[in-house]
Order: structure tokens, then C-alpha cells, then sequence
């Protein structure tokens, strides 16, 4: 064999990652990697994760997109996998597939009321106002008072994005629906609840700064909340992103509020326990923690209760099943071995290889799914001998497949006919980019079909 054809299933960053160092890796063969993307865009939760007023991160797009740009690489968007094209499709056709297909859902919190109208998991609002395709463009904004469960940097997404002024996310790119969606919310208070305290946040320092430099929004935490333990203590010196978090919210004691007309509230040693209304959400019932020494929470017995219209839960994000590839229903992750997919029996499935979320699960950071990749192509390259033997190894069979099936697939000149048909919509109106939401249009203006 002269070339190793392999099949990337997701072009998040852990896809496009996972190409690109297969793509330069020292190897004694050529290679030729296939993307496939369920989205008309690639780029996963860069495009439909991270928030819209963090210009800088979603900049990575500009790397991720050299990738895609740099040959050896195609990309096939609009092709979900287990519907379009199936496992037993790319042993025809490929030496190894790798799944990139990261995670979408949210983590299941089990407290009663947690489906009560006006309960709502953080993915789903998150992929609302990053304007992913499949989610309705509406979102019920109707809320004075709202809570966020949580205390990572999804959950201080979510609160950002909910008190801050529409006019404020005028020069980031958010679609036309969620401006006028944002622009009617009665929304005054943002509570945000963790259940341990000030010391064990898992938010990093500079989103936690971004949060009190918001205008027009009182930052407010209680005294109470911050009578550390020798935990905490021990906590804030061993680490110095915790140290500078710990200055942030202290400083944060002292500020003068009452002059703005929107308040984030931060809530800790406070662990969520109902979620109260009579037909919806009307308030969030929550158990008073106190530290368990061993840096955890204990209940103290004492239970409290904030009137709030709408509660958002952003507890971690969960891993969906691949169709034909097995699946940890515990962990969310495919089962690996450093990337190495493992059959129920524990065995190496030959040619399966897992990368990003949908490996190890869903934390970390952008950066963290390039060591990730790293890992699982350093196998994929060494495994010569657990390879496929495809019958059709051509290039062109697997476009003539999908185009067989009548799958209107998208390429990476797509994405830049998308890209600037984005800006353009932007300049029109005097921004930078408006972001097109509707599958369709994406599809249309990917393929260079009139936009309508
Ligand atoms: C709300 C939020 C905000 C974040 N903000 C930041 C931040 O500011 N900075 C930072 O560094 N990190 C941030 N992250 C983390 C970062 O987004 C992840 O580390 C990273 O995106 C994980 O990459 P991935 O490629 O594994 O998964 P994803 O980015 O989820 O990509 C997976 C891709 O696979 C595709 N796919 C799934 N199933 C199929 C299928 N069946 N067929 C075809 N394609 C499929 C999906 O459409 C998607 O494009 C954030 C995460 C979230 C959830």
C-alpha cells in the first residue's frame, strides 16, 4: 500500500486536529483523509459552542480552516454519519476511520421539577444563540428572574450571554433571531448556583474577570459565602488560577451596586435540590452546603428559595452513540484504549479509532483535543496491521456514492462561498459577520445556489 486512506468522522477542532497531524506525521506512506460532517460548516462547538462575544476563540477558525485549505484533506459536509454513510460504507472505502463526533447534549440533572416548562438544559440555549441549524429559532425569553445551574465556564456563558444588552452583542456575529430574541427579554437578575464554594469554581480567571467588566450589570456575592475552610485556604495558595480568581471576587465584595439595571447574583455553597412551580418554573429550591474538609459539600439541612421564571442547567455536556461503533452509556464517550476503539469484549476493534469529547468526555479545552489527536493518530499510523483492505480505495468512489444516494454534500470551497456570504450579510448592515442560521441557506450558499 503507497496510501493510507482515512475517514474522519466530525470536523470539530479534534477532527480537524486529528487531519492535520496525520497529514505532516513522519510516515513511510502518502495519506489521504476524508472529513465527513453532519453540518453543512465544519468547525463543530468553535461555530456552536463557544460564545458569540469571544472573537478571539472563535478565531481559531482561521487555523482550523488553513487545514481544511492546505490539500491532502477533503471535507464532506452535510453527511451524517449512521444516515448517509454507514460503518460498513467506509470499510469499503477507507483503511481506518477515526470519530471526531464530540458531544451536544446536556448531562442529565435528576431533582424534581427539572421538566417543568421553563426548565432548559445550557446546550440547548447555547446552540439557540450560536445559531446551530437544527434547533427552533425561537427561544422563550420571558423571564425576570432567572437561575443557571453551574460553575464552569458554560454556565458563565450562559449568564453572560442572558444580562448582557442586545447592544453590547451588536459586533459579534449573532444571527437576526436571536438580536430580536435577546432584544425583548424582560431579563433583571441572574443567579448562578454552585454547591461548593468561592475556591472550587471551575471557571478559568479571565472569563470570570470579562463577567464583572460587563456594562450596565452589578456584580453581587455574599459575605457569607466566603468563610473559608483550611481546604479552601490550601486551594487558593497551591494553584494561581484560583489565587487570581479569589482576588477577582474579592474585589467584587467592595464594589459599590444599586446604580444598574441588571444584576448577576453568585450563590455558593448552595446545592439546587427542586425546581418549584405549578404548571412552570416559579422558583429554584436549593440546600445550604457547608465544605466536607476534603474540598466536597455536605448538606447542612437548611433549605432556601429564590423566585426565578427560568432555569438553565449547565452541568456538563454528554456524548451521543455512533451508530454502529460501541458506546460507554455510562461516560458518554466511546469506549478506547488511547484512542484505540475496544469492542464489549474489551478487544481492539481493528480499523475504529475515537478523538476529542467523544473520547475522553467533555472537558477541556480547544487546545486539549490537539494532544488528544496527537495520541490516537500516532496509533492509527502504527496499527498497519489491524488496517481495513477496502475494495475501493479510489478517492472518487466515495463522491460517487454519496452522489448515488442523492446526499448533496458540501466542500471546503462551500465554506468559504458560506464564509463570505456571512460577511457580506454583515457589511450590508454595518457589522462584521452575521451568522446564517437556516440548514437550507447554509446549503444554498455552501453550493452556490442563489440565496433566497
Ligand atoms: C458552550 C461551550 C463553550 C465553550 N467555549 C470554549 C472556549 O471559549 N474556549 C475553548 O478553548 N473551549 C471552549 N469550549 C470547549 C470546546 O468547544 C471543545 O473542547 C471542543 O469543541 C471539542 O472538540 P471536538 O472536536 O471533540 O467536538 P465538537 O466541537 O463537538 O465537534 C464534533 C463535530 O462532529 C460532528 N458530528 C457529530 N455527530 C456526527 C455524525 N453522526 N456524523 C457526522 N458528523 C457528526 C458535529 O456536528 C461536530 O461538528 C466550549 C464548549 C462549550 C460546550
Amino acid at each position: 500500500m503507497t496510501t493510507l486512506r482515512l475517514a474522519i468522522v466530525g470536523a470539530g477542532p479534534a477532527g480537524i486536529y486529528a487531519a492535520d497531524i496525520a497529514k505532516k506525521a513522519e510516515r513511510g506512506f502518502d495519506v489521504s483523509i476524508d472529513l465527513f460532517e453532519r453540518l453543512p460548516a465544519p468547525y463543530g462547538l468553535v461555530r456552536y459552542g463557544v460564545a458569540p462575544d469571544h472573537p478571539r476563540i472563535k478565531g481559531i477558525i482561521g487555523a482550523l480552516r488553513e487545514v481544511l485549505d492546505g490539500g491532502a484533506v477533503r471535507l464532506f459536509g452535510n453527511v451524517d454519519f449512521g444516515t448517509d454513510i454507514t460503518l460498513e460504507d467506509l470499510q469499503q472505502h477507507y483503511h481506518a476511520v477515526i470519530f471526531a463526533t464530540g458531544a451536544i447534549r446536556d448531562a442529565a440533572l435528576d431533582i424534581p421539577g427539572i421538566d417543568l416548562p421553563g426548565s432548559y438544559g445550557a446546550a440547548d440555549v447555547v446552540s439557540w444563540y450560536d445559531g446551530h441549524p437544527d434547533v427552533p429559532r425561537d427561544w422563550p425569553l420571558d423571564a425576570k428572574e432567572v437561575a443557571v445551574i453551574g460553575n464552569g465556564n458554560v454556565a458563565l456563558d450562559v449568564a453572560r450571554i442572558l444580562v448582557k444588552h442586545v447592544e453590547d452583542l451588536m459586533p459579534t456575529e449573532i444571527p437576526a433571531n436571536v438580536e430580536a430574541g435577546l432584544r425583548s427579554s424582560p431579563v433583571t437578575d441572574v443567579h448562578v448556583f454552585g454547591r461548593r464554594g468561592p475556591a472550587n469554581v471551575k471557571f478559568t480567571p479571565l472569563e470570570l474577570r470579562e463577567l464583572g467588566e460587563v456594562r450596565d450589570v452589578d456584580m453581587i456575592v455574599k459575605d457569607e459565602d466566603f468563610d473559608y475552610d483550611d481546604q479552601s485556604r490550601t486551594a487558593i495558595a497551591a494553584n494561581k488560577q484560583v489565587m487570581v480568581m479569589d482576588r477577582i471576587l474579592q474585589s467584587w465584595r467592595t464594589r459599590e451596586v444599586g446604580a444598574a439595571s441588571r444584576r448577576l447574583h453568585l450563590h455558593w455553597w448552595a446545592r439546587p435540590v427542586e425546581i418549584l412551580g405549578d404548571g412552570r418554573v416559579e422558583a429554584i429550591r436549593w440546600e445550604r452546603t457547608e465544605p466536607d474538609g476534603l474540598g466536597g459539600a455536605r448538606g447542612t439541612g437548611e433549605f432556601r428559595e429564590q423566585a426565578v421564571q427560568a432555569v438553565y442547567r449547565a452541568v456538563g455536556y454528554f456524548g451521543s452513540p455512533v451508530p454502529g461503533v460501541p458506546f460507554d452509556e455510562v461516560r458518554g464517550v466511546i469506549p478506547n484504549h488511547e484512542g484505540q476503539v475496544l469492542a464489549d469484549d474489551g478487544a481492539l476493534l481493528p480499523g475504529v479509532y475515537a478523538t476529542g469529547w467523544i473520547k475522553r468526555g467533555p472537558i477541556g479545552l480547544i487546545g486539549h483535543t490537539k494532544s488528544d489527536a496527537m495520541e490516537t493518530v500516532e496509533h492509527v499510523l502504527t496499527d498497519a496491521g489491524l488496517w481495513w483492505n477496502p475494495a475501493h480505495p479510489e478517492e472518487r468512489s466515495v463522491e460517487e456514492l454519496l452522489t448515488s444516494r442523492g446526499v448533496r454534500y458540501t466542500t471546503v470551497e462551500g465554506w468559504h462561498l458560506l464564509d463570505q456570504h456571512e460577511l457580506a450579510l454583515g457589511e450590508h448592515v454595518g457589522r462584521t459577520r452575521i451568522k446564517v442560521v437556516p440548514r437550507d441557506e447554509m446549503l444554498a450558499a455552501s453550493l452556490g445556489d442563489p440565496v433566497a
